[in-house]
């Protein structure tokens, strides 16, 4: 039964013309599915919406081919209707509202398919290193965005939505830039003032509500500070003005921090809750419903938001994702089954990967309907098989789990004192004791079940694992760092002398300690040379990391993280030295030369720790492959070919599901193609040759 504390999170919000079923808003989250997974998208939508999200909304939506963001869904006409309509018919069918928030994203979107140049308050270079620059957009662009926005609205309802909001957040919004004087240098009435810089904002919302108004809620995303103080938009400054400016117009206001990688700060680099600080004047200047976010799972901190007049309503993307049954779970109780998102950001690095996305903890994120997965269900057992499973990492642990709620007899065995594998482990490292959670929802699931019998301290070899007579086994034993450097850039082993003091990732998770100064070899271009790099900054060590790429950490681009490990190192006094490999290794030196030959020199050092490749642990499996026993056996996660943790608990999953028997010559899951068009009048509606002939 649920704590009556939080019944407080299951009451009705009104927004505008229409009233959400509980204080659960599941915000605008960008899913890699959009308009190109349209079913799967409109099916996950259904599943948040079945999970208890009381508001589910897509992800920002591009109303005009003047901003055209291929990931996300688009309304640039009714064409775009049917897509929209059948995502807001699966969140219609679990009585949550649907919302759509209008995206115009001005000079951050290169229109690499509509091939319009990007707009811009006043002109200027646009986002990022793409060779081109803005247009400034004049009097009749602005009537023309009025135009599109009516329109836009118009057609959101036709599709069946509930709430429109206006997108003006994370530095990715035209009405956002022209709020903001870093990029609003006009002389007109737009400009100035921020009274003339709110103005588009303004007369959108307006636009907005005339149009739909009477049905349809029509809202604001809005991000309060830009965490460059008085500079840029700032909670205590211009950030709180443009909320009192317009603090009685929208119906919602949906309000956060700037930009995305601060919003959809990771775990590593912020805390749960942490933009209260920034968003908890906006209810003291409006009477209308607030929501925010702040990668909530815990109800008590979210009944606190409630409570201290912080949020009406709590927002989430990421939680939501990890746990599309989260508000379910608190209305029925069920607390110790929510699945807490860890704040690693796999979701968000396979959106921009233009991938659905995949989620660490949700292993049927992006599958619910093209392998029919479901976040909660899974089809009883349907084999005789008893099944052992070597291994507690992830992989395992998931392994394990599923097939025990399938209703298998199970025996997970593993061979250190702990459970958890490389989540255990590395959740120790500085900033990832989130992690851990990955692991603690899974044990904690499996100590419920009697079908699945955990044995700790029980190193499997090939005898032990005959001696269980289980017909099935999975092989998950993982996965550990190469130490001789063959990774990406050298696929040979570095020449390394005997005496030299070579470490992994491995040594330091197990507590080897070095001192001095270390250089650290960083080939994996995630999250492990920084992380390393910051253990041992904290013991007392001086560090360098060499990397062969031209940026370090490169990967973490996707996780929205680069910047922070950028910063973080630089902080900590670390030293990166780009373009540059190794030669050599040898007793308190390391030889290093410029990945195109130029500079070879050598580093005296105490210890090097090389982060390069990984090789999988599986000289089990091979042994019992190449036996005569009549056990199936089967290699999963790390053990099969290591990658991220992520990776693991899918294969865990899929294990489970398909009993490793999936067929390789048939797709194992659904395909939403592009349907050929009837319609082949553009081409050749010209005369292919000129006049002259
Ligand atoms: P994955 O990410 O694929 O789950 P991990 O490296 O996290 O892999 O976990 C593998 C686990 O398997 C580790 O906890 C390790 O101790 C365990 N293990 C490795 N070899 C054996 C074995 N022969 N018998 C039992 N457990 C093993
Ligand atoms: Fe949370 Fe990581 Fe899942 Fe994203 S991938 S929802 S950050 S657990």
């Amino acid at each position: 039964m649920r704590d009556p504390r939080y019944d407080i999170l299951f009451e009705p919000v009104q927004i505008g013309p229409v009233t959400s079923r509980n204080r659960f808003y599941q915000t605008p989250q960008c899913n890699g599915m959009g308009r190109t997974y349209p079913t799967s998208m409109a099916v996950m939508r259904g599943v948040k919406a079945e999970g208890g999200w009381g508001v589910v909304f897509a992800e920002q939506c591009d109303f005009h081919y003047t901003s055209d963001n291929t990931r996300n869904v688009r309304l640039w006409d009714e064409q775009d209707i049917p897509i929209l309509a059948r995502m807001t018919d699966m969140v219609h069918e679990h009585g949550s509202l649907a919302g759509l928030m209008l995206a115009h994203n001005g000079y951050i979107t290169p229109n690499i398919i509509s091939r319009e140049l990007p707009f811009s308050p006043s002109g200027g270079a646009a986002f990022g290193n793409f060779p081109t620059h803005t247009r400034a957009i004049d009097k009749a662009d602005i009537k023309a965005l009025h135009r599109w926005t009516r329109a836009a609205a118009l057609n959101a309802v036709k599709a069946g939505f509930d709430i429109v909001n206006i997108y003006a957040a994370h530095d990715l919004a035209l009405p956002f830039h022209f709020i903001s004087r870093k990029h609003n240098t006009r002389g007109d009435e737009y400009g100035g003032s921020l009274e003339n810089r709110v103005r588009l904002l303004r007369e959108l919302i307006e636009v907005a509500k005339e149009a739909i108004g009477d049905r349809c809620a029509v809202g604001v995303r809005f991000s309060v500070d830009e965490l460059i103080g008085p500079a840029g938009i700032c909670a205590d400054g211009e950030g709180r003005e443009v909320v009192e400016m317009l603090a009685e117009l929208p119906d919602i206001w949906d309000v956060n921090v700037s930009g995305w990688a601060q919003d959809s700060i990771t775990s590593r680099f912020g805390e749960e809750g942490r933009q209260e600080a920034y968003v908890d004047f906006v209810k003291r200047v409006t009477t209308k419903p607030v929501v925010g976010v702040g990668r909530f799972t815990s109800p008590d901190t979210m009944v606190g938001q409630i409570r201290r007049g912080v949020l009406d309503m709590i927002g989430a993307a990421r939680p939501s994702i990890a746990d599309p049954f989260l508000p379910e779970k608190i209305r029925t109780g069920a607390l110790e089954d929510i699945r807490e998102c860890i704040g690693c950001n796999m979701c968000v690095t396979n959106n921009y990967l233009g991938a659905p996305i995949r989620c660490t903890q949700n292993p049927t994120m992006s599958e619910e309907w093209r392998r029919g997965w479901h976040p909660e269900y899974i089809a009883h057992k349907s084999t005789d098989d008893t099944v052992l499973i070597v291994g507690a990492g992830p992989a395992g642990l998931e392994a394990a789990r599923a097939m025990g709620q399938r209703g298998y007899q199970v025996l997970l065995a593993e061979a250190r004192t702990e459970l958890g594998g490389r989540v255990t482990l590395e959740s120790r490292l500085p900033g990832l004791s989130a992690w851990a959670r990955v692991r603690d929802h899974r044990v904690q699931q499996i100590q419920k079940m009697t079908n699945v019998d955990v044995f700790l301290d029980s190193q499997m070899g090939q005898d032990e694992v005959a001696e269980t007579e289980c017909s099935l086994v999975a092989v998950a034993t993982g996965s550990r760092w190469r130490r001789d450097g063959v990774g990406r850039h050298l696929r040979t082993p570095v020449a390394t002398t005997a005496d030299a003091n070579v470490l992994t990732p491995d040594d330091i998770m197990a507590g080897v300690q070095v001192s001095g100064h270390i250089v650290i070899y960083d080939d994996d271009h995630f999250y492990m040379g920084s992380v390393v790099a910051e253990a041992l900054v904290k013991q007392g060590c001086t560090v360098t990391i060499l990397t062969p790429a031209a940026q370090f950490a490169g990967f973490s681009q996707m996780s929205l993280e680069i910047a922070h490990i950028q910063r973080r190192m630089a902080e900590l006094g670390v030293q990166i030295v780009p373009l540059t490999t190794v030669t050599a290794l040898g007793a308190g030196y390391v030889s290093a030369v410029g990945v195109f030959g130029t500079d070879a020199r050598d580093i005296a050092c105490d210890a090097v720790i090389m982060v390069a490749g990984q090789t999988p642990n599986d000289t089990l499996f091979r042994s019992l492959s190449a036996g005569q026993s009549t056990q199936r056996i089967v290699a999963i996660g790390d053990c099969q070919a290591p990658a991220t943790i992520a990776s693991a608990i899918f294969a865990g999953h899929k294990f489970a599901r398909d009993l490793g028997l999936g067929d390789p010559d048939v797709v194992p899951f659904l395909r939403e193609d592009v349907e050929l068009s009837p319609n082949l009048s553009g081409w050749g509606a010209e005369p292919l040759r000129g006049a002259a002939e």
